[in-house]
């Protein structure tokens, strides 16, 4: 038995660099302090370009999911029609989420494992025949590795109705993707922590237009610890309106130093970069990429369709047995059908090769055919070309 580092590659939590965890555990502070209104307004404005936004991005001590929640009950009344995109799990919750405030939720089925088709979509909306308030989508489905034309959608959004409030969840890929509120006619964009932001979980995010937090003013809906005008009203005093886990905000400004440092654009690049790799190389080794145009797959998750459930379990259970790696299964009806490999955050290209080459073992073992090579060959081909 050999020794391997252990290597989280679930899409989410994923690995914290070093330099954010000493930020984390510097001495407390008191969250009513000078010292903390420092970090504070650090952190809201160093978060502006990794969410596209001129605005200071909210920050709330809670998980991915409290924003989501959040942008329903600052965007929405009690009477408005809803539109939620379910592409998957996450969409899933988007809608269980609106059937627990909401009256009248529509929701737009996309076949899981596709990115949603723009026109169609438009087409769904004019036959709706209601005055839809808001549409609400997944930017990265994390339960299908699928990247949504969010760009084109907000624009063919806008066109169709341009008073329409646009949601955006990127709990799964803010921090790998090129993304800008204005030129993608986003109102509202979230995300958490614990994802391609590389902190440990415990931090939501909310991006918002003008426009966006003109509506937070007015919008009836009851909501207490998710209500984003005290969170802005504090933001405007470097504060927050609860206490804030301190800790977490000081990774947030370690998180944006490591951005700087190696560039933004790069960061991005990596992130493509791994995922064709990936791609190609999961494809070597005969297993089948749930996400099959090339050109929605998310550069953060990557699904794949082991040949049969025995396969499966064994990929699973040898990978974190033998090699210490840790992938993801599939979720709701994709449950014990795909795994997924999560390559978020702080990820290098050589991280993602460990786990193909454990792959190119495994197979070997359980299909007895020798896939020793056939992977990594195609990975670093694709690394060469890009690096
Ligand atoms: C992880 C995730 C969430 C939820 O995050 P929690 O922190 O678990 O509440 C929401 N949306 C997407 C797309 C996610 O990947």
């Amino acid at each position: 038995m050999q020794y391997y580092q252990p290597l989280l590659l679930t899409p989410g939590p994923t690995p914290v660099p070093d330099s954010i965890m000493s930020a984390i555990q510097l001495p407390m502070v008191g969250h009513r302090s000078k010292d903390f209104e420092d970090i504070a307004d650090e952190a809201f404005k160093g978060l502006k370009p990794i969410f596209g936004t001129k605005n200071e991005v909210l920050i709330l001590t809670s998980s991915g999911t409290s924003v989501l929640e959040a942008s329903m009950l600052n965007i929405a009344n009690p009477e408005d029609h809803i539109v939620i995109i379910v592409s998957g799990a996450f969409g899933n919750r988007f809608k269980q989420i609106a059937e627990s405030y909401f009256k009248n939720v529509h929701i737009y089925e996309v076949t899981w494992g596709e990115a949603v088709k723009v026109d169609e979509f438009i087409n769904y909306l004019k036959e709706l025949d209601v005055k839809v308030s808001a549409v609400f989508t997944q930017f990265c489905e994390t339960s299908t590795g699928v990247l949504h034309p969010v760009h084109n959608l907000g624009h063919a959004l806008k066109k169709y109705d341009d008073s329409l409030y646009f949601v955006v969840d990127g709990v799964s890929c803010i921090g790998a993707v090129e993304v800008d509120l204005t030129k993608d006619k986003i109102d509202v964009l979230v995300s958490g922590s614990q994802k391609a932001i590389m902190l440990p979980p415990g931090l939501a995010f909310v991006a918002y237009s003008d426009r966006a937090k003109e509506r937070f003013a007015e919008v009836t809906t009851p909501r207490f610890y998710l209500d984003l005008n005290k969170y802005l009203n504090s933001q405007e005093q470097n504060s927050t309106p609860f206490t804030p886990n301190v800790a977490l905000f000081r990774g947030v400004n370690a998180y944006v130093e490591l951005v700087k440092h190696e560039g933004f654009n790069h960061v991005i690049q990596r992130h493509y970069t791994i995922r064709d790799a990936l791609r190609t190389a999961l494809t070597s080794l005969e297993l089948e990429l749930l996400v099959k145009d090339d050109s929605y797959a998310s550069p953060t998750v990557t699904s794949f369709v082991p040949n049969n459930k025995e396969e499966l379990s064994y990929i699973k259970d040898q990978l974190k047995s033998r090699f210490n790696i840790t992938i993801a299964g599939g979720q709701g009806h994709l449950k014990g059908h795909i795994l997924r490999i999560g390559h978020m955050g702080k990820v290098s290209p050589f991280d993602i090769l460990s786990v193909v080459s454990a792959l190119e073992i495994l197979l070997t073992d359980f299909r007895k055919e020798n896939y020793i090579g056939k992977g990594i060959a195609q990975f670093m081909e694709v690394i060469k070309h890009a690096s």
